[in-house]
């Protein structure tokens, strides 16, 4: 299936095959880092401080890209998927958030399961998968999510269902008087596949309070993705950064997702993004440049030595930048999208129209393969871009 497949041995043993550039073998912190990961040594929370203060941005990519290289090869990996909101009516208000709406205010909606299911309608011969991700609804229960995935999984069989966040399973179980555990038992028997790990923020408490108090914390966002990978079910996780945080408190972060992936292996993705800043209440935030964004990614991808993929997030970063980011240890770019409100409503200019040419053009201009893959990447096929089904001209660049 995959023509560029590497071959079997383990990452870090091709790693220690491959070709140094001479960006590598010129700074004495990424011959450091480098020779710690060939010695199967990890990456500090202070390595990897070192490493975002003092390496160029040049040789952090060249050795991310060099990790990911070794893990996936040229394979840049794309799904064609769809994203539904299920409500933007929430309980909280995180100071970031420019999606959530209160109950009584004019633009907010909760869709019911006919509603949901006529958004997927017009997508659901190209798509195998619906990312739908909603506020905290102060009604809604277990049941309500169960009747809806049971629905849609009914009417829309081989689509898969990657929904809710960590605190909206929490806020869930909360309102049923149930447990995590058991609220996720039940969405799972109802077709729930996997959960898209939105809602880490950073995970450090004292980060939370300030930027989404009342959110989830840090242990229970861990805990409640234990849960769901014990049970069989596989999460990504993310990280939002840029609002408040140090760069010691991203590396942190890092680490915790680490050790939990060592403690029950079910991240399948690791996304970071950048804080977009329209309509939100945080004006002392610390808006990362393009260069931060890259260099985030770079040492994401060089510290999770026990995460299989890293996606740049195009809705977030854009097209431009998320081309950056696939040769600067990404090895996924995130899909079709059809539709995307979160990010849009916080600034975002991202198109949303994508086929899966267009998808893979964009791969394709950076040199590497485009793999069409589905939700948990136990499928994956090499697509080559047909000219003939490109709708219009990719843009430049749309960040911010
Ligand atoms: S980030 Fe999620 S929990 Fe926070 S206000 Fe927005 S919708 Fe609600």
């Amino acid at each position: 299936m995959l023509q560029d497949a590497i071959n079997d041995a383990p990452w870090v043993q091709r790693l220690s095959t491959m070709r140094r550039p001479l960006s590598i073998t010129s700074e004495s912190v990424l011959v450091g880092a480098l020779e710690r990961i060939l010695l199967g040594r990890r990456i500090s929370v202070s390595d990897g401080v070192k490493l975002y203060n003092e390496a160029s941005l040049s040789g952090l990519s060249a050795l991310a890209d060099m990790i990911k290289r070794s893990r996936h090869g040229g394979q840049i990996f794309f799904n064609e998927n769809l994203h539904v909101n299920t409500t933007n009516i929430c309980t909280l208000a995180c100071r970031f958030c420019a999606f959530r709406r209160g109950s009584r205010h004019s633009e907010a909606y909760a869709l019911s399961p006919d509603d949901f299911i006529s958004r997927i309608e017009p997508f659901s011969e190209s798509i195998d998968e619906v990312h739908a991700v909603g506020g905290l609804h102060p009604r809604w229960t277990v049941d309500d999510y169960a009747n809806l995935f049971g629905k849609v999984k009914n009417r829309f069989p081989k689509i898969s269902i990657k929904s809710l966040t960590a605190v909206e399973v929490k806020h869930i179980a909360s309102r049923s008087g149930i447990s995590t555990r058991r609220a996720l038992q039940i969405l799972r028997e109802s077709g729930l596949d996997s959960l898209p790990g939105g809602g880490a923020e950073i995970l450090v408490d004292s980060v939370r309070d300030r930027i989404c108090r009342g959110k989830e914390t840090s242990r229970e966002y861990l805990e409640i993705h234990g849960e769901a990978h014990e049970l069989g079910i596989p999460t990504n996780c993310t990280m939002l950064f840029g609002t408040v945080e140090t760069i010691e408190e991203r590396m942190t972060h890092l680490q915790l997702l680490r050790e939990q992936q060592d403690k029950t292996g079910g991240f399948q993705c690791f996304v970071p993004y950048p804080f977009l800043p329209d309509k939100t209440r945080l004006p002392e935030a610390n808006i990362p440049s393009s260069d931060e964004v890259i260099r985030m990614i770079a040492i994401s991808r060089i510290m999770l030595d026990n995460i299989p993929h890293l996606k740049a997030y195009r809705m977030n970063i854009g097209d431009h930048l998320a081309t950056v980011a696939i040769l600067s240890g990404a090895d996924d770019i995130d899909g079709t999208v059809g539709r995307e409100e979160i990010m849009h409503e916080a600034g975002s200019r991202v198109r949303t129209d994508y086929n899966r040419d267009q998808m893979a053009l964009l791969i394709e201009s950076t040199g590497q393969i485009a793999v069409k893959r589905n939700t948990d990447y136990s499928y994956a096929m090499e697509y080559r871009t047909n000219l003939n089904n490109i709708r219009m001209e990719l843009p430049i660049a749309e960040h911010g």
